[in-house]
């Protein structure tokens, strides 16, 4: 019963849930990944603490924004519960006051908050099995938490991974209209709620890299911010693949990813992520999905973050020399993640001109700009 132990309830991955018939008996509580990562409520980031994440949302998204609190644990939009939480609380950041409906199994509450307000009276009607909803009317983005306590919805990923297994194991050379089939044919198949954000959220990374494939960067990017969104609830490999994936394009390094120590983008992770795990000299990189769209660019930065990790610095910077010599670089975050390569491949190997130079592009970007002005004062 004690503090510690409160967060262990709660799982906002969904893992695959057993057939319809099996999941209401037994009510299996489902095995969390070893590491619960939280994401933030407005970006991409993630978190293990959930200190820092709340620190990162009042530093970067404090003005007049919201959010839920469940047990400690802060909620991005759905979540599943082994048992009825403890705790509830709405935090309201910067926020004038703002209307909440909260339904508990059917049963609707109203009421305006215009502070950080404790909800737990509303968990008295709340058993295994219930459902609640809390819907804020967040000034210009209303938000709907759902909270599902004890057990999980239906959620069989097996039928749709295999099909997106014989997809990608084709490449993104199969086009837009092999695409469109395999939607059409997912369209289909009688599919739960959370089965069809799962499908959705595969669908939306699949063409927005093949949009980036094709260089239509604003499009892809809005695809790909949507994937993401979609499939922050899931913890299937293909999920937690896409997810990193996304994560490397989009710079996301302000927290960590969890990666395990087998992935191919564990020593990325520790590369850029401010809270990423040490660099390991050894990696044994595996996937299941090895058709999972990773664009050239990522193949190339990963290739550089193995050099770098091998100490091959010369490597790093042939890389590094052969991107800037190529058209992939598409916007300031691929710009960044470059320079971060060169910098440290320069410093490493005594260059100083060129640690110089990369380090003072990096004090003017967005991540690295503490160990730029570290490094700069130094020199
Ligand atoms: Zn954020």
């Amino acid at each position: 019963m004690g503090a510690a132990k409160i967060p262990e309830q709660i799982n906002e991955r969904f893992v695959s849930s057993g057939p319809v018939a099996d999941w209401p008996k037994s009510r299996r509580v489902h095995v969390s990944p070893p590491v619960k990562l939280s994401y933030c409520t407005v970006c991409f980031e993630s978190f293990v603490s959930e200190p820092t994440l709340a620190q990162h949302i009042a530093a970067k998204h404090g003005r007049q924004h919201v959010y839920l609190k469940v047990d400690e644990r802060i909620i991005r939009d759905i979540c599943c519960l082994s048992a009825v939480p403890k705790t509830m609380a709405v935090v309201l950041l910067d926020c004038p006051q703002i209307p909440l409906t909260i339904t508990v199994d059917g049963q609707v509450s109203k009421l305006n908050v215009n502070k950080t307000t404790n909800l737990n009276r509303y968990l008295k009607a709340a058993k295994p099995g219930s459902q609640i909803e809390i819907l804020a009317g967040t000034p210009g983005l209303p938000q709907t938490y759902r909270l599902f306590i004890g057990v999980q919805p239906q959620f069989e990923a097996d039928k749709l991974d295999d099909q997106f297994r014989r997809f990608l194991a084709e490449g993104l050379n199969s086009g837009r209209q092999e695409l469109m089939r395999l939607r059409e044919g997912l369209e289909i198949l009688n599919l739960s709620e959370f089965e069809q954000r799962y499908r959705d959220g595969i669908l939306e990374f699949i063409h927005g890299s093949q949009l980036k494939k094709e260089r239509n960067l604003p499009h892809s990017k809005t695809h790909l911010e949507k994937a993401f969104e979609l499939l922050l609830p899931f913890d299937t490999e293909l999920a937690r693949e896409a997810r990193y994936a996304l994560a490397l394009t989009m710079n996301c390094f302000s927290g960590q990813w969890s990666t395990p120590a087998g992935s191919r983008f564990h020593r990325a992770e520790a590369f850029f992520c401010a809270k990423g795990p040490p660099l390991p000299k050894r990696n044994s990189t595996t996937t299941s999905f090895p058709g999972i769209p990773i664009d050239e660019l990522s193949i190339m930065i990963l290739a550089a973050v193995d050099a770098y990790a091998e100490k091959d610095d010369d490597t790093v910077l042939r890389i590094v020399d052969e991107i800037r010599n190529s058209n992939l670089i598409l916007d300031r975050n691929d710009e960044e993640k470059v320079t971060l390569l060169a910098a440290r491949a320069g410093l490493r190997r005594g260059d100083l001109e060129i640690a110089k130079r990369e380090y003072g592009l990096l004090a003017d970007g967005i991540h690295f700009f503490e160990e730029a002005f570290r490094i700069l004062k130094k020199m």
